[in-house]
């Protein structure tokens, strides 16, 4: 290795990268090539006093927490063994000899590649120092004839630097990769921050906000429309028991789509009130589900597509909840399920003339609006019912001497089996409802006379800020 080069390598294997953010945020610097070796020695020597402290920390101490943090990943390890010594003066020295730099002298024979980086190791490692290796799930496996991985000391470090870089649970951890490297360390940043609380005072001193998707979108949305990049969440556990992997990824377009609602008043405001429909409460009053982090979560798409859409999310709210919404308010949601749309989804959905029919069929007629209108949302999504009363919706209008407004033509984008039928279909009805507010037809009870304050109210505040017991902006 050349001299001028640091220890730490930024590689693309998610536990080594986000440990390597770790490292570079613990030393200071602001990339993991910056790091020197005087660098990592300083952050040996912390991870050391805190795995050593966690290890002997009695079990009802906040301390405690951390080696729930340590056993989740490195259930087998010296500190984390059930059998592990409780004194630190035995205990550290054992520590310490993990993260001991590598010797290329001392056994010639013995210096293998770095697993992670390539550079050169003399120390061979396990699972059970590794997180996520040589697991049902793992990310790696084995190769033949290999005692365990060879890691390089940077890479040693970074594998134990893993639970401050990460969002951690007592029982599994959640790293970012991104093609941004300034995302991943702003996410790196706010996750070493939350560590030394954990560290310090436990799980209970923690706000329950700033879950990894928030954090990752507000992460995003400062990248702004001109650098579309992937974020990728890695959750894992990596005990004895049942090591798991789960993967939730944004679309690439989501910085740009994040710039646009920021960037338009009426959208914000659809946005904030997603978030505060989302928000469940408990009988007396109690924050039982934060919409702030549920809208944030609708961001990523996991890798089984059990997934939750914003799309369905903001359709759900907006149908399943009529008498809750104002006109106006009614409008700023179905914006924001367009902009989703066509920012996030590439959709240049042409509703407006079936939009046009449906709206004209609810206002006129015989029967009543809120009827017609309970009619139109009993089918909206189904295939079959909906081509039917829009059928009928155009000979009603028809006999009754007006215009209709659409054709067979038009909708037959929201009808059959064709891609994204399904969101055509939930923009539809967004759209429908977008006319009838601005029509001023009355299709649910609420109207109260204070809505433009609150609307306004909406639209002045920008997405996506932190809260107030959130972490400090760009404090490590
Ligand atoms: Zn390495």
């Amino acid at each position: 290795m050349a001299e001028h080069m640091g220890p730490v390598t930024l590689t693309t294997h998610p536990v080594q990268r986000a440990g390597a953010w770790a490292v570079a945020v613990l030393a200071g610097r602001g990339a993991p090539e910056e790091v020197s070796r005087a660098d990592l020695e300083k952050v040996v020597g912390r991870v050391v006093e805190d795995v050593c402290a966690a290890a002997v920390a009695g079990k009802d101490t906040p301390a405690y927490d951390w080696w729930k943090v340590l056993f989740s990943q490195y259930p087998n390890s010296k500190a984390t063994h059930s059998k592990r010594s409780r004194n630190r003066d035995v205990l550290r020295p054992e520590v310490e000899g993990l993260f001991a730099p590598d010797s290329m002298t001392d056994v010639p024979s013995a210096v293998y590649g770095c697993t992670f980086c390539g550079r050169l190791a003399s120390v061979v490692w396990t699972k059970t120092v590794l997180p996520m290796f040589d697991t049902s799930k793992a990310l790696n496996t084995l190769p033949p004839r290999v005692a365990g991985w060879p890691v390089c000391w940077g890479c040693r470090v970074a594998a134990w630097a893993l639970p401050y870089g990460a969002w951690v649970t007592a029982g599994s951890a959640t790293v970012l990769t991104c093609e941004e490297p300034s995302a991943e360390r702003v996410f790196a940043a706010r996750m070493v921050q939350r560590a030394q609380r954990v560290i310090q005072a436990g799980f209970a001193s923690l706000p329950a906000t700033a879950h990894p998707e928030r954090v990752v979108a507000m992460a995003l949305r400062r990248l702004g429309p001109g650098l579309p990049s992937t974020a990728v969440l890695w959750t894992f556990k990596n005990d004895n028991q049942e090591p798991w992997l789960r993967v939730t990824r944004t679309r690439r377009a989501t910085s740009r789509f994040l710039a646009v609602v920021d960037g338009r008043a009426p959208v914000r405001a659809g946005w904030h009130l997603l978030e505060e429909a989302l928000t469940v409460r408990d009988r007396v009053g109690t924050v039982v589900t934060n919409g702030r982090e549920a809208v944030a979560r609708l961001l990523f798409e996991a890798e089984d597509g059990q997934s939750r859409s914003l799309l369905s999310q903001v359709y759900r709210v907006l149908e399943g909840r009529t008498d809750d919404w104002s006109p106006h308010e009614r409008e700023a949601l179905a914006g924001l399920a367009f902009t989703y749309a066509k920012e996030v989804l590439g959709m240049e959905p042409k509703l407006t003339a079936v939009a046009t029919l449906l709206a004209d069929w609810i206002e006129h007629g015989s029967a009543s609006s809120r009827g017609k209108f309970a009619e139109y949302r009993k089918v909206a999504l189904n295939d079959y019912q909906l081509g039917a009363l829009l059928m009928q919706a155009q000979s009603r209008l028809l006999l009754d001497g007006h215009t209709p407004a659409a054709g067979p033509d038009d909708w037959a984008a929201v009808i059959g089996q064709r891609p994204r039928v399904w969101e055509q279909r939930m923009l539809l009805f967004a759209a429908v409802m977008q006319q009838l507010a601005q029509r001023g037809v009355a299709v649910s009870q609420k109207v109260p006379a204070d809505e433009d304050d609150q609307i306004e109210q909406l639209v002045k505040q920008p997405i996506l800020q932190a809260d107030e017991d959130d972490f400090e902006e760009g404090a490590a």
